[in-house]
């Protein structure tokens, strides 16, 4: 079976975690855990860990990638996004369950306890979450960029006061308005 990013590379049998085997690119790091596998190993291992919180350290991760086709079944595999702050999509194929995931990922997966979730991580309930962060997330780099990230700061912190007062439109009507002492 050969790497569905590499291409012309052979997979090679390894072990992932402990009682679970993966096909491992020598070439990208990628590796490919077959469905069953997966499931198997989710029953032993039990999905009870807690998530952890992000750690500043982090892990050398692959560019995102184009899509892919299973290296088993040759079905274009959908892409998921992991979110909870990180950044990168699993591929997974419909048609085997088979995942792909790229050099690092299960390692920055396993720092969090979110290795045990890649079923829920396939469910609409969790995409949604995933795309809505990084809508905001899009969102923020944006305001950023326009407004500097101290102004950011600022404007944040003057909207979250406005939110609290009751008479918002007032404050809004003064602070928008050319000249609040002409009469
Ligand atoms: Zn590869
Ligand atoms: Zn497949």
């Amino acid at each position: 079976m050969n790497c569905p990013v590499c291409k012309t590379t052979e997979l090679i049998s390894g072990t992932l975690d402990e009682n679970l085997t993966s096909m491992n690119c020598p070439d990208c790091g990628g590796n490919w855990i077959r469905g069953a596998e997966y499931w198997k190993w989710v029953e032993q291992h039990g999905s009870e860990l807690a998530e952890r919180v992000p750690e500043t350290e982090s892990l050398s991760l692959a560019e995102p990638g184009l899509p892919i086709d299973c290296p088993e079944c040759r079905f274009r595999m959908v892409k998921y996004l992991v979110g909870r702050g990180l950044g990168f999509s699993l591929d997974h194929c419909q048609g085997c369950k088979g995942i792909w995931l790229d050099r690092n990922e299960w390692e920055a997966l396993k720092k969090r306890n979110l290795h045990d979730d890649l079923n829920t991580m396939f469910t609409s309930f969790w995409q949604t979450e995933a795309h809505r962060e990084a809508r905001k997330k899009r969102m923020i780099d944006i305001y950023i960029s326009r407004f500097g990230a101290d102004d950011y700061t600022e404007i944040k912190r003057i909207r979250w006061w406005l939110d609290t007062k009751t008479n918002k439109e007032e404050l809004m009507a003064y602070l928008t308005d050319r000249d609040p002492y002409a009469a």
